[in-house]
């Protein structure tokens, strides 16, 4: 079986009307190394405030370049348990940090000179080599300590080295209906290979797509961390205007190294109605491609990471009847702004 079901939530909340799941797109709750209480405190805020019923860490869970420790995962839990412990289901994907290998930093040669290392009780001689963690040791380590709340994948053998591949099924309300939609979670790379959707997974993308929607009836939402090249042809230039809508507009977009087609098989089905990707902490804008489906940032949530743009999060709600899907960001102040319907 390809996709695990996520099962549709029952909240508790007596205002509940259409709204049937919400979902939190977070991404780089870097350099957990200085931040541990920051990063929980902010975390639990937007839970409490949005009544989140599923989490997407979109990636750069981790800034593994900066953690001088042999092995991330201990800090890659650390970002997740938030959402563990407050019984939220979650998703990963990969950036192009999480995987990194340890970067070590010039001024440590310097005067200040290199800090005491943290090598694990019963190193070897290469324990202390800071070779970074692989994404599948992160993985692995996410789900097993997970209670069994991450929908987390590690993704078909054949798209080696991209790991974060699989597909997640949101499920009616009412079980005789068809699917409310499909999500989709693809690796762009980084870290310790390019970073690039490679044709292997586009082929993948096909096969699973043309499976379990060949009719083109269940709408797909696709989310990976860094952009595609058509993220640069629909950016703003200057200022964020119609028909884009978002806040801030202060990067370049950091594309992917190259297009091997995935862009194309995406405006071909109608189904597909936007792609979700982090990577840019200062873009938080959603811009039409083609006419055809929306590509979206989120926004630099955590407290780890470059820049210091005000912290905030992507919403997505996804509405059974009436069937529709809206984004919008929401601020570390509570405060709302740039929503959009993608459907
Ligand atoms: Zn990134």
């Amino acid at each position: 079986m390809f996709c695990k079901l996520l099962i549709l939530l029952k909240t508790q909340r007596p205002n509940m009307k259409n709204l049937e799941l919400q979902f939190f797109l977070a991404r780089s709750l870097a350099k957990l190394v200085q931040c541990e209480i920051n990063i929980t405190e902010i975390t639990v805020f937007f839970f409490l405030e949005t009544w989140t019923d599923f989490v997407v860490y979109l990636g750069d869970v981790v800034t593994a370049n900066n953690i001088a420790i042999q092995n991330a995962s201990l800090f890659w839990d650390k970002a997740i348990s938030p959402t563990r412990d407050r019984g939220i289901p979650w998703a990963t994907l990969f950036g192009n940090h999480d995987d990194a290998s340890f970067v070590w930093p010039l001024d440590w040669f310097s005067s200040s000179g290199i800090p005491p290392v943290r090598c694990p009780a019963a190193s070897d001689d290469d324990g202390c080599a800071f070779r970074g963690t692989t994404r599948v040791e992160l993985i692995q380590e996410e789900i097993k300590s997970s209670s069994a709340l991450s929908y987390s994948m590690i993704g078909p053998k054949e798209l080696w080295p991209s790991v974060s591949n699989y597909v997640l099924l949101v499920e009616s309300s009412d079980h005789s209906k068809p699917p409310v939609a499909l999500l989709y979670f693809l690796d762009s790379g980084g870290g310790s290979y390019p970073e690039v959707i490679s044709n292997a997974q586009v082929e993948w993308f096909k096969t699973m797509s043309n499976t379990l929607n060949p009719d083109l009836r269940i709408p797909e939402l696709i989310f990976w961390h860094i952009p595609s090249k058509a993220y640069e042809k629909v950016a703003p230039r200057l200022w964020i205007t119609k028909p884009c809508v978002g806040s801030i507009n202060k990067e370049k977009v950091a594309a992917q190294e190259a297009e091997n087609g995935m862009m194309r098989v995406l405006e071909n089905r109608s189904s597909v109605k936007a792609v979700f990707v982090g990577h840019n902490h200062g873009l938080d804008w959603c811009c039409p491609y083609k006419d055809k489906l929306w590509l979206c940032f989120a926004r630099h949530t955590g407290y780890g990471g470059y820049g210091n743009w005000p912290r905030g999060s992507r919403i997505l709600e996804i509405s059974e009847m009436p069937f529709r899907i809206k984004t919008w960001i929401r601020m570390e102040d509570g405060s709302v702004h740039s929503q959009v319907n993608l459907t």
